[in-house]
Parts: C-alpha cells; sequence; structure tokens
C-alpha cells in the first residue's frame, strides 16, 4: 500500500502579495525539515482578512504569516499574544492552536537581530541607534532592538506624533528618544541607523544627513529589492556602508517556521540561493538553486 505523505499547511496573507518571497523560503525550509508543504500567497483586503485566517485554521494549517497592511488587525484576531507582539500591537505570525485558538506572534524583532548579531557580527550593547520610522516594521523591532543594551535609541519620524506615542509605548522596556525630521542633523552620529520606513516603495530614501553617519556606522535597510535602490544609491554616493533587510527577511521566516514546526531552519544557503536569484533575474550568470521553481 502507497504511504500517504502528510501535508504541511502554511500561507502569508496581506495586500499586495504577489511578489512575497516567503513561498519561496519556507520552501526552502521545508526540503531541510523534510516536509511537504503547501505555502500559499493570498491577496487579501481588511475585510475579507479574519474570514481567510479562519478557513486556514479549519483547513488545518498550521498558521499564517501576516503582512502589510494587516499586521495590526492579525494582532486583534488572536485569543492571546507573546510579549513582543503584545507591546509591538502587530502580529507578523498566526500559529493556530486549534480551529478556534490563535496565538499572535511578533517575528520581525528576531530577525532583525539574527541578521544585525549572528550574520553580521555586530555588537549592539552600548551602541547608538537612530531608527528611522514609526509604522509596524519599527514597532516590531524596538523590543528586541533594547533587549540588547544599546546605550541610546533615537525614534525620528515623519510624522513626529507616531515617534512619540511609539517611544511612550516601549518606556518600560528602555530609554527611547524621538527627534523630528528637521532636528535629525542636530543629534550628532550614530553607530547603527535602521531605515524602516516604506519611503523606498516609493522610489525615494527616507531624507538622510550626512552628520548621522561616523566613519565606521551601517545603514541597515529593513526594504530589499526595487524598495532598497533608492538608499543604496545615496549611500553609495556619500561612501556609507549600507545592508539591505533580505536577511532580516529570511531569519523572521526562519523564526516564524521554528514556532510552528519546531525546526530551526540553517538560513545562510536560503539567503546565499535568494541573493543568487536576484543576480541572476539581474541577468547575470545562471545559478541551481533546490526551490527556483517556487519563488514568489
Ligand atoms: P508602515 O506603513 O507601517 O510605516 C511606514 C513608515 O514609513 C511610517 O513611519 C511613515 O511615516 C514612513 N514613511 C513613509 N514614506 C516616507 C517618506 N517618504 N519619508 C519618510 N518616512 C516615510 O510600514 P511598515 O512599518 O510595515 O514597513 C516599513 C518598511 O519595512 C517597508 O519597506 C517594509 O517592506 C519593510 N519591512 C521589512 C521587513 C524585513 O523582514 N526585511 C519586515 C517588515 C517590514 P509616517 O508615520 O509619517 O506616515
Amino acid at each position: 500500500m502507497a504511504e500517504t505523505i502528510a501535508l504541511t499547511r502554511l500561507a502569508v496573507l496581506g495586500s499586495p502579495i504577489k511578489h512575497s518571497l516567503s513561498p519561496a523560503i519556507h520552501q526552502y525550509f521545508a526540503q531541510q525539515a523534510g516536509l511537504v508543504l503547501r505555502y500559499d500567497a493570498i491577496e487579501v483586503d481588511d475585510d475579507h482578512l479574519s474570514r481567510e485566517v479562519q478557513r486556514l485554521a479549519d483547513e488545518g494549517a498550521l498558521g499564517c504569516n501576516i503582512t502589510s497592511p494587516h499586521k495590526q488587525q492579525a494582532f486583534a484576531l488572536a485569543n492571546r499574544a507573546s510579549e513582543r507582539a503584545t507591546i509591538a500591537q502587530a502580529a507578523n505570525t498566526l500559529i493556530f492552536e486549534s480551529g478556534s485558538r490563535w496565538k499572535a506572534e511578533n517575528t520581525d524583532g528576531t530577525g532583525l537581530i539574527n541578521d544585525l548579531v549572528e550574520n553580521l557580527g555586530l555588537t549592539l550593547k552600548g551602541r547608538t541607534i537612530c531608527l528611522l520610522g514609526s509604522g509596524g516594521a519599527a514597532a516590531g523591532v524596538l523590543y528586541d532592538l533594547l533587549a540588547q543594551q544599546p546605550s541610546r535609541i533615537m525614534i525620528c519620524n515623519r510624522s513626529p506624533g507616531r515617534a512619540e506615542a511609539l517611544a511612550l509605548r516601549f518606556r518600560a522596556f528602555g530609554t527611547v528618544e524621538t527627534c523630528t525630521l528637521e532636528s535629525l542633523s542636530r543629534q550628532g552620529s550614530f553607530d547603527l541607523i535602521i531605515n524602516a520606513t516604506s519611503a523606498g516603495h516609493r522610489g525615494t530614501d527616507p531624507v538622510l544627513v550626512t552628520g548621522l553617519f561616523a566613519d565606521d556606522s551601517l545603514c541597515y535597510d529593513l526594504s530589499y529589492g526595487p524598495a532598497h535602490a533608492a538608499l543604496s544609491g545615496w549611500c553609495t554616493a556619500h561612501k556609507v556602508r549600507c545592508i539591505d533587510g533580505l536577511g532580516m527577511l529570511v531569519e523572521q521566516a526562519a523564526e516564524s517556521f521554528r514556532l510552528w514546526t519546531g525546526f530551526t531552519p540553517q538560513t545562510n544557503a536560503v539567503l546565499a540561493a535568494l541573493r543568487a536569484e536576484q543576480f541572476q533575474a539581474r541577468g547575470n550568470l545562471p545559478i541551481t538553486s533546490p526551490a527556483s521553481s517556487n519563488s514568489g
């Protein structure tokens, strides 16, 4: 009698979702774990998020990833939440504990720290950090940044009220200063400048000033792919070392996969494969990759 192989179900929900790399990343992880995975990318608007999540839960999925613009709504849908998701008031991961009991998690902060510390070898303790932006991604990474005990975190946002509200929400976890775009140039330089704005999706950089950067400062852009181009161009022109957020994307996905399945993926090979695919897509040398047919 033929053996039946169990199908693991997962998905990512958001809008727009067509270009999501999550299906490809999770297929790499599933291959490492020896799982047969169906991971769907589901386009969904605000009004239908709850219905689509319920459908996945009813169909036996382990959970789902949630991406922009639904992270706050996903948090509200869950019955319980981790401390990270609670303080961020946003979930990028739902874990289906049963068909009707869902736990909200946020793995963006773990993803960022794993990329900065494990992959790039940075030490954040005692360092100064400037965080640009105050949206869902900034809220998602602040808890883990504070846990690294930097000497200073400054949040700067186009709408100053949002930066102040974010700093207030995190005050139990450490001191967070805020400044306006206008006063950014008077704050001195930082060891690490993190771009958590969505400016790159409109082809612009988030208005940087050269005084933010000392000779050994690093600019880390949460955006990747075409959305990273404007900031990357600014940094190249101003001789600033700049890294995109592809490593964070893979690391936050790995943490979600671990929470759902108990398996910890090896991320280095997956990141290398994605970078090779990007290289190939730009019209360079052909490469082979185990999940290229699943690329999102
Ligand atoms: P949100 O829409 O929640 O927030 C957007 C933020 O960007 C707000 O603070 C907004 O300011 C600011 N902003 C938008 N346009 C500009 C501009 N032209 N100049 C200055 N600031 C601007 O988005 P998210 O927080 O969810 O995502 C932010 C970025 O992070 C996106 O590029 C996303 O792709 C990326 N991301 C990457 C991840 C990864 O794993 N690498 C994970 C999660 C997100 P205001 O408040 O004034 O509107």
